[in-house]
């Protein structure tokens, strides 16, 4: 399986995160790309290639013109207020106030976000901008040469990037940018399957109102987990998109056995929607060692997981998304990709 690789994730090197009440280091680190980078290698999974730039037009078809602009200069802007820390935002549109957009750095981070935790940092949006070249590169060898998986090694992740919102370590949507391509390069129907732990609240954001692309996710319950505001189960999409969404939510301790039946369901009604291709948001979060997560998925159950995709026959876009434990982080992605070439 050929892997789609930058090294400019690193621009995305960001100091700080809020997590429980605290600045930490955050969970979502350049060294995570690294370690399932070298795992590829060891495992010589196949050839790694560079991506090509496919310009801002692949975003702008999905993400708000406003919101782009605003991730393009939100550094800049942020750092010449003298601020000395890094973009965080403080301060959101909530329940009953104005939904006009303020013209200050620091109105506009809370307009444009939907949490907390992730701070932009210099270099952000750089290597936002490449991560969806990652992923809009094997799109293409997909399609173009004809193959039957492709890993696109995708950092920053995207499934929480929303139509104008970044949050969750996400800012553009890489999972969704590559459908939508695929959409435009004569794809009718496709199918977007995210077992990412958490929900991933912006791809269903941006397909909801839509009948051309499935989505289908299995996370932690919004109950108790993050995105706390999205995905649950009566969340089935809007007008022509009713009955194209689907959501798992599962309970803290939830095992492979439970997680396993409910991918199995998904398969099926992906099979029925008769989807040419598949574009997987693929986190492992759900490994039972993950520091921010509450599954109990074994190393071993990605090889599984990876076998039971690839019994739908269809070309696969694995699009990297999450998955904070380092150490195994290399061996459970690689298991799911050698799981599918079986
Ligand atoms: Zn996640």
């Amino acid at each position: 399986m050929i892997t789609v690789f930058s090294d400019k994730h690193r621009l995305r090197n960001a100091k700080t995160e809020l997590y429980g009440g605290q600045l930490v280091a955050p969970f979502e680190s350049p060294s995570r790309a690294d370690i399932v980078l070298e795992r590829v290698k060891s495992e010589k999974l196949g050839e790694v290639i560079e991506p090509q730039d496919f310009g801002i037009d692949p975003v702008l078809a999905l993400h708000d013109a406003g919101f782009v602009e605003f991730l393009q200069n939100a550094w800049d802007e942020w750092s010449q207020t003298g601020f000395e820390g890094e973009a965080i935002p403080t301060c959101w549109p909530a329940r009953r106030m104005s939904h006009r957009i303020p013209e200050f750095i620091e109105g506009k981070v809370g307009y444009y976000s939907m949490s907390s935790e992730t701070s932009i940092s210099k270099g952000t949006w750089e290597a936002a901008d490449v991560s969806k070249d990652v992923a809009l590169t094997g799109a293409e060898l997909l399609l173009k040469r004809d193959q039957k998986g492709v890993f696109s090694l995708c950092r920053p992740p995207g499934h929480h990037a929303a139509l104008d919102m970044f949050g969750g370590y996400c800012f553009l949507n890489n999972a969704a940018i590559s459908a939508q391509w695929f959409r435009d390069n004569g794809i009718e129907k496709v199918c977007i399957l995210d077992i990412d732990f958490h929900h991933g609240n912006g791809t269903q954001d941006i397909f909801y109102e839509r009948e051309d692309v499935l989505y289908i996710s299995l996370h932690g319950h919004p109950r108790d987990a993050f995105p706390h505001f999205s995905g649950y189960q009566d969340e089935t999409g809007h007008n022509a998109g009713e009955g194209a969404t689907f959501n798992w939510p599962m309970s803290p301790g939830t095992q492979f056995g439970k997680w396993c039946d409910c991918l199995k369901e998904s398969l099926e009604k992906i099979e029925s929607f008769e989807t040419e291709i598949i574009v997987v948001s693929l986190g492992v979060d759900t490994f039972e060692k993950d520091p921010i997560s509450f599954f109990k998925l074994k190393s071993g159950d990605f090889l599984s997981i990876g076998k039971l995709i690839a019994e739908l026959e269809l070309p696969t876009l694995f699009v990297m998304e999450g998955g904070y434990n380092i150490n195994e982080l290399g061996v459970n992605v690689v298991n799911v990709l050698q799981g599918f070439e079986g």
